[in-house]
C-alpha cells in the first residue's frame, strides 16, 4: 500500500511521514540468594582459599557455593546465532545504494500533470523537472490539483487530503503499483484573497522507498510548505522541492536510523549472551567448600606457610602438600579447653595452635590422654 510522503496545509503547518518503531525488553528475578561474611540466620557456613594471599576467607550463605562452571552452557550459543546473523543483516542493510525502479508493470511510464483547480502557471517547467526525475530515479511522478468542494463535504468529516490522495493513487490511477508518486494539491474553487485554505499531499508507492526515503520526503516536503506559505502556486513550489531533492538522490548513504537501532539491539543481544553463557555471578566462590559446625580451627601448611581450615581438605589448597590435622580441635574434643586451656576462646587456640609440630602434636595427645584418664 502507498503512504503519506508528507504535506500540509495553509493553516495548520506541514507534517512528514514517519515510521515508530519499538521493542521491550523483560527481565526477571529467581528467590533470593544471599551470601554475606557473617552469619546470618539459615546460612551455612563455607571457606574459599585465597590462593595470591594464602588465607582462607569465610562466607555465610542461604544456598550452594562451589558451583562449577558448565561447559554445557557453551552450546546457549548456538541459541544466538540467528540473534547475530540478523544483526549482520541489519547492519548491512544500513549501507544503502538506491538502484533505479526499472520494471513498474505499469503503462502509466510517463509523468503527468492533471492541473483540473487550474493553479499551476508553468506546466512545462513542472514537466520538465518531473522528467528529470523520472529519467533518474525509475519513479514517476503524477501532480493532480483539486479544488476543496470536490473532496470536503459536511458529512464526511474525518476525510481529509491524504484519504483523497490515497483513493487517488489506488483506486483511480496505479492500483496495486508501487513505483509512482502523487503529489495532489487541493484550494477552494474561489479562494479568499486573505486566507487561501489549501492542502497538499504526497503519496508514495512502497517501492520507492529506498529512494524517497523519510530524510528526502522531509526536506522535500519542508521546501514545498515553505514555497506555498510564501505565495508561489503549487508547479513552482513542486520545481523547487524537486531541485532540492532530485541532485544526488541516487548517492550511495548509510541510513542512521537502522544503524542506530542496530547498535542498541546489538548490545541487548550481546549483554544477555553474556549473562546467559558467560557470566559467572559464582566465580569468586569457585571451589568454596562447607564446613561442618565443629571445623573451626586454622592450621599452617608446613611447607608453605599457608592457613586453612583443619579437616576441610585432604591437601594443601594452595602448594599440594598432605594437609595437617589441627593438634587440638575444640568440636571433635570439646572439653579440651577447660582442661587445658582454661583461658583460651576456640579462635584464640587455633591461630596459636597453627604453628606446632607434629612432635609436639603427639605430646599433646598424651598429656590428653592423662589428662582424661585422671
Ligand atoms: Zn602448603
Amino acid at each position: 500500500m502507498p503512504h503519506s510522503s508528507g504535506g500540509g496545509s495553509h493553516g495548520g503547518g506541514s507534517h512528514h511521514s514517519s515510521h515508530s518503531r519499538s521493542h521491550s525488553g523483560s527481565g526477571s528475578s529467581g528467590p533470593s540468594r544471599i551470601v554475606r561474611k557473617t552469619y546470618f540466620s539459615g546460612a551455612r557456613r563455607y571457606v574459599v582459599y585465597n590462593r595470591r594471599k594464602h588465607i582462607p576467607v569465610y562466607y555465610y550463605s542461604n544456598y550452594a557455593l562451589g558451583g562449577k562452571y558448565s561447559k554445557w552452557r557453551l552450546l546457549l550459543l548456538l541459541f544466538y546465532l540467528p540473534f547475530f546473523m540478523a544483526m549482520i543483516g541489519l547492519f548491512t542493510s544500513a549501507f544503502v545504494t538506491p538502484k533505479k525502479i526499472m520494471d513498474d508493470g505499469c503503462d502509466l511510464k510517463t509523468p503527468m500533470i492533471i492541473d483540473a483547480a487550474d493553479v499551476i502557471d508553468d506546466e512545462g517547467e513542472l514537466y520538465d523537472t518531473l522528467e528529470d526525475f523520472a529519467d533518474l530515479t525509475g519513479i514517476v511522478p503524477y501532480v493532480v490539483t483539486l479544488n476543496n468542494e470536490d473532496w470536503k463535504q459536511s458529512n464526511y468529516y474525518s476525510y481529509d487530503l491524504e484519504d483523497v490522495a490515497y483513493d487517488l493513487y489506488v483506486d483511480y490511477y496505479f492500483g496495486y503499483d508501487e513505483n509512482h508518486w502523487l503529489l495532489v494539491y487541493s484550494q477552494p474553487e474561489n479562494p479568499d484573497p486573505d486566507f487561501n485554505d489549501w492542502y497538499w499531499e504526497g503519496m508514495q508507492g512502497d517501492n520507492t522507498d529506498s529512494i524517497l526515503t523519510d530524510a528526502k520526503t522531509g526536506t522535500f516536503t519542508s521546501k514545498v510548505q515553505r514555497c506555498l506559505t510564501a505565495g508561489d502556486d503549487f508547479g513552482e513550489a513542486l520545481v523547487s522541492g524537486f531541485d532540492k531533492i532530485t541532485p544526488g538522490l541516487m548517492d550511495s548513504y548509510i541510513d542512521f536510523e537502522i544503524l542506530i537501532v542496530c547498535g542498541f539491539m546489538s548490545l541487548f543481544i550481546f549483554f544477555h549472551c553474556y549473562l546467559m553463557v558467560f557470566f559467572d555471578p559464582n566465580k569468586k566462590f569457585r571451589g568454596a567448600v562447607e564446613l561442618a559446625p565443629e571445623q573451626q580451627v586454622e592450621v599452617a601448611c608446613d611447607y608453605c606457610g599457608g592457613k586453612y581450615v583443619s579437616g576441610s581438605v585432604d591437601k594443601c589448597p594452595y602448594c599440594g602438600a598432605p594437609a595437617r590435622i589441627a593438634a587440638v580441635d575444640p568440636a571433635t574434643m570439646p572439653n579440651l579447653n577447660t582442661y587445658v586451656y582454661s583461658n583460651s576462646t576456640p579462635d584464640k587456640l587455633a591461630s596459636t595452635n597453627g604453628g606446632y609440630t607434629s612432635e609436639y602434636d603427639e605430646i599433646f595427645k598424651d598429656q590428653f590422654h592423662e589428662t582424661k584418664l585422671n
